[in-house]
């Protein structure tokens, strides 16, 4: 079999059987149990960071550290929001208070914690603000947009806007760039598809449906601009650096996250001021409340019909701390690096993210195991628990600003996983560079969904990997650093029960009943995880694909191409020189990978050992491939990084400006085209011809 002659220890077969046999439902119970039972936000978990590292320990990864960053985040003080109807000049009656709590349950435990976290937004403004309100639906870049053409202004109004779609901190930089001056987001049931009380099930904790009084907190930071501290875009917050203005990148305007049942009396508050959303366009229809008697329109409202929204936030520079597991390999600087977070909004966190950090556990554990029979890697495998993801990839972006030096030269790959079994099919975003490692593993670990016996998680699978955007630990590898990177998790659809995303009742009560029963989902993350690892750790070649990478750099072409289509008459633009330099990339591509595979193959082939200077040539181009794979990713990296938005330097892979989470494909050019400046366009086309020419020639 394939394997390089590195001292005693496992063949790749014998490791592979131990991290399949490893992970179990009832150590994952109990790392689930451990993690989930008490508030963990950014900077306020300590006892877990020991405890992780303690466990890492006793797995057998002794050089496990603590790397702590000085952060600029928020904690919450104090809130308030009220629908107030104006009598005279300061005289209101109150026509409603919001509790702005979620209701504590018998039936679940961590919900009535008394030091349980308030419902807030991470980087949110601190203000009091009292104005009329407008309904602004998903709060999408176009939803804005519509409302301009309406003739529907926000500018000294509060914005209410539902959930769903983009990343809810460019919901409020929209609002704020167009003069708003607060936001209120809520949970509208219509994201919620079939497992609503609408249809017969009852909301948790009797039945799976949404609990009406379930809250999102999360961060409004803008992460399309720049993820991790606001205040060190681009470097490491150790204790005394330079700090920025955070302005750039997080609001100056307050806002609220609010649940679907006080949101009722703020909607209704609108039937009948301003235009319906439904006369509108396809994209304003639909509301899960309409049967609740709001008609959904827009407003604003009168200025005698106003909303108090009162934030106060403390603002803090303080420490957080990712743990971090280092297993030395033989060779040093082929680096697999595999995070999940470990700070939530909420007590419990049971999906996101302390499913990935009980299969993390696992995975260390199944390592460990590993490491006793005298087993050593490769190369050299890394374990990371992020802390400050919530708040904006803070640990990871810390971290990884801190070490690019070594990491541009020795980190060969990220593996990323976040809320890893809130459902029961699995989703994927990667580097094409890794597509065909990711459907290799896929096809050897059982699928916990079968319908027929036998089937692997591939089978149960779509085989859909998007591409990547933004909104997990992977972002400043693949984005900021140029490292192949790939996040997996299994979630729900329209028809499983909901998730009750960043909300009190993402706890271990509801993953034990609906979430996760026998927590398979979870045993089969680990799975995927570690053997994932080991296939990028063991192989002598680097299982990479290059000519997967071309293939999709050509099909990212065919999606971009309409934005060409919305330029001026008299102006053209021509795809046609990036399509030659990618069809050059093609085709070097396919010549490397197969010089690859061949390289591999007669390192499998019998040698006798008189022959050893051939394997010893052998060894060397077999280096000298890897060294060219793990640098491919690397070429995408373009120096001053984005228009607008510098910390970005991929060329290729970026989030959406106005989505966060969703991945944009060639941002530059695509902005550029949008904007209608086909020189700016003429310019990315050739920055990006530029990246591939690069590439090209690593490859050649
Ligand atoms: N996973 C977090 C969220 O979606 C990420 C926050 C961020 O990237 O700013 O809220
Ligand atoms: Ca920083
Ligand atoms: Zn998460
Ligand atoms: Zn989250």
């Amino acid at each position: 079999s394939e394997s390089w002659p590195h001292g005693d220890g496992l063949t790749y077969k014998e490791l592979q059987a131990i991290l399949q046999e490893t992970p179990i439902a009832g150590k994952i119970e109990e790392w689930s149990k451990y993690y989930t039972a008490g508030p963990h936000l950014a900077g306020a978990n300590f006892s877990q960071v020991l405890w992780t590292q303690e466990k890492w320990k006793e797995f057998g990864v002794d050089d496990t550290t603590i790397a702590t960053y000085d952060v600029y985040i928020n904690y919450p003080l104090d809130h308030r929001l009220a629908l107030l109807k104006k009598k005279g000049a300061d005289d209101y009656d109150i026509a409603f208070e919001a509790t702005l709590e979620e209701d504590v349950l018998e039936e679940d435990s961590t919900s009535g914690l008394p030091d349980r976290v308030p419902t807030f937004h991470g980087y949110s403004a601190t203000g009091n603000v009292t104005a009329p309100f407008v309904y602004a639906n998903f709060g999408t870049y176009e939803d804005y947009q519509d409302l301009i053409d309406a003739g529907i202004s926000v500018e000294g109004k509060i914005v209410i806007v539902k959930y769903g779609g983009l990343f809810r901190g460019l919901k409020v930089k929209r609002a704020q760039d167009l003069g708003a001056v607060g936001v209120i987001i809520y949970s509208d049931p219509q994201e919620d598809g079939d497992v609503t009380e609408l249809n017969g099930y009852e909301a948790y904790p009797a039945g799976p449906a949404r609990n009406p009084s379930a809250v999102q907190r999360g961060s409004v930071q803008f992460l399309s601009v720049a993820p991790g501290d606001p205040t060190t875009p681009g470097y490491a917050s150790k204790p005394g650096v330079d700090r920025q203005s955070p302005e750039h990148s997080i609001p100056t305007i307050p806002s609220l996250p609010i649940s679907y049942t006080e949101a009722l009396p703020l909607l209704k508050a609108l039937n009948g001021h301003g235009p319906k959303a439904s006369e509108f366009n396809k994209y304003w229809q639909g509301g899960g409340l309409a049967h609740k008697g709001v008609e959904y329109n827009i407003g604003p409202t009168p200025d005698d019909i106003v909303i108090n929204l009162y934030n106060q936030q403390d603002y803090v520079t303080t420490p957080l701390w990712n743990v971090i597991g280092v297993i030395k390999g033989t060779i040093p600087d082929e680096v697999v690096i595999l995070g999940n977070h470990r700070d939530a909004w909420v007590a419990g966190g049971a999906g996101d993210p302390n499913s990935g950090s009980a299969a993390l556990n696992e995975v260390v554990r199944s390592f460990g195991e590993a490491l006793k029979t005298g087993w050593k890697p490769l190369r050299t495998i890394v374990f990371a628990s992020w802390d400050g993801e919530e708040y904006g990839l803070v640990g990871s972006t810390e971290w990884v600003e801190e070490n690019l030096p070594w990491l541009t030269v020795a980190n060969a790959v990220y593996i990323n996983v976040d809320a890893a079994a809130t459902g029961p099919s699995l989703s994927v975003s990667a580097s094409p560079l890794l597509n065909k490692a990711f459907y290799e593993i896929t096809s050897i670990v059982q699928s916990p969904n079968q319908t027929i016996k036998g089937q692997t998680v591939r089978d149960t699978w779509d085989g859909r990997i998007s591409s990547l955007g933004s909104g997990s630990d992977y972002t400043a590898f693949q984005e900021f650093a140029g490292v192949p990177s790939v996040s997996f998790g299994f979630s729900g659809g329209k028809s499983d029960p909901v998730y009750h995303y960043h909300s009190n009742y993402d706890s271990f009560d509801w993953m034990r009943r609906f979430g996760d029963p026998g927590w398979h989902y979870h045993v089969t993350t680990a799975k995927l995880f570690s053997l994932l690892g080991a296939y990028f750790s063991e192989k002598p070649i680097l299982g990479f694909n290059a000519t997967d990478y071309a293939t999709h750099l050509q099909q990212y072409v065919d999606h971009i191409r309409p934005h060409a289509d919305k330029l001026p008459e008299q102006t053209h633009f021509s795809f046609g020189p990036l399509e030659r330099s990618i069809s050059h990339l093609h085709a070097a591509a396919v010549d490397f990978d197969a010089y690859a595979a061949d390289l591999g193959s007669q390192l499998s082939e019998d040698v006798p050992w008189y022959h050893w200077w051939k394997k010893l040539q052998l060894f060397y181009k077999i280096r000298g491939v890897n060294t060219k794979y793990k640098n491919f990713e690397r070429k995408y990296l373009y120096e001053d990084g984005l228009d607008g938005r510098s910390w970005f330097k991929h060329v290729v892979f970026a989030p959406g400006l106005w989505t966060g989470y969703a991945g944009a494909t060639y941002p530059g050019l695509v902005e550029s085209l949008d904007a209608g400046n086909v020189t700016n366009a003429v310019r990315w086309s050739e920055i990006i011809q530029e990246r591939i020419h690069e590439a090209t020639k690593l490859l050649e």
